[in-house]
């Protein structure tokens, strides 16, 4: 297993502080472009005395012109701040912008500022007043760390107060491998990778809307990994059969560890043809099923399925599987979490 593509069960995460201090550091802060728009702001004053066209104007665009790009692509800095400063002193969740400083100087949130008076000085609670704080509104609203999937692969930058909303909707967070006996855990798109390379399931590529043709995949093999294309983080579905008495049961399961969040859900038909014959076996799913495979893969006891008979076994039918973001109606309704 390689290091990058995600780690066992249990085991601890890497320390953050190691693992930053391994990474490159940013680019500083560029020292010489100042000194390169004082230069240019002298040459075009030293033209202008020797009788040059150009203007104290022409120079002073000049200067706007040279700092344009700086602004637009300004240094970053990474720091190391106490938490104390994005939390609200009453209440200590997150700061969102407004915040506000009472006279004693507690920064709290804008609910909070109603009932803080009496909490901060009882002696005289309708004295309190709020000032806003505009310097700590900039800090809060722009300050951003890296999401806490970073290690499976997440590179998103995310405001703090807005940190959570991300989590829960982080296409990243980190599913299990459903093979008995591997401890991978991993985010989809890795965990994708993992099961194609290590436990050989074979991939495909799938677009939404366009149905997939398949050769029915069959217990003793494994599961048929499919991967949504077009995506910024990669949507991982798995064909997974298992075994129905002499038939296989055949279910679709999308691999994500925040159900329905971030970018929808999905909806899917599995058609089954045998070359030949105008008899199909269809299955339609308003809903595909999403899980972090925490429980391993899904069965014929806990899953909806599509079966094949054994009689069409013989015949080598097709499996066609047509995934496809559902519609905004289906988008609104919590899937049932594979168990
Ligand atoms: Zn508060
Ligand atoms: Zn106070
Ligand atoms: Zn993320
Ligand atoms: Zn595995």
């Amino acid at each position: 297993m390689s290091e990058q593509q995600g780690r066992k069960r249990g085991s601890a995460p890497a320390d953050s502080e190691l693992t930053n201090s391994g990474k490159k550091p940013r680019a500083p802060p560029q020292a010489t472009a100042p000194c390169a728009v004082v230069k240019q702001e002298r040459e075009e004053e030293g033209d202008a005395g020797q009788g040059s066209s150009s203007s104290s104007n022409d120079a002073r665009r000049a200067v706007v012109a040279a700092l344009e790009p700086q602004a637009m692509e300004q240094p970053q800095l990474k720091l190391v701040i106490g938490m104390s400063v994005f939390h609200c002193q009453a209440c200590f969740l997150p700061l969102k912008p407004p915040a506000f400083m009472c006279e004693s100087g507690h920064i709290v949130c804008c609910t909070c500022r109603g009932k803080h008076g009496e909490a901060c000085d009882p002696r005289r609670p309708a004295a309190a007043t709020f000032a806003v704080c505009p310097g700590r509104d900039v800090v809060l609203g722009d300050a951003k760390m890296p999401c806490q999937n970073e290690e499976f692969g997440c590179k998103s930058l995310v405001v703090y107060y807005q940190a959570g909303d991300h989590h829960g909707e982080c296409q990243w967070a980190p599913c299990f491998c459903p093979e008995p006996g591997c401890e991978l855990f991993s985010s989809p798109a890795w965990l994708a990778d993992h099961l194609n390379t290590h436990h050989r399931w074979p991939l495909t590529n799938v677009r939404y809307g366009e149905p997939c043709k398949l050769p029915v995949p069959s217990p003793e093999q494994g599961c048929h990994v499919l991967v949504g294309e077009g995506d910024r983080s990669p949507r991982v579905f798995l064909v997974s059969p298992s075994a129905l008495g002499a038939a296989t049961a055949v279910s679709l399961v999308c691999v994500s560890a925040n159900a329905g969040g971030g970018g929808g859900q999905f909806m899917s038909t599995l058609r089954l043809e045998v070359p030949g014959n105008k008899e199909k076996l269809v299955l339609i799913l308003p809903v595909v099923r999403s899980g972090d495979l925490s429980c391993g893969l899904p069965t014929a006891d806990t899953d909806v399925f599509l079966a094949v008979p054994p009689v069409l076994q013989p015949e080598a039918p097709n499996l066609f599987v047509c995934i496809d973001k559902a519609d905004a109606a289906a988008a609104n309704s919590t899937p049932p979490k594979v168990e």
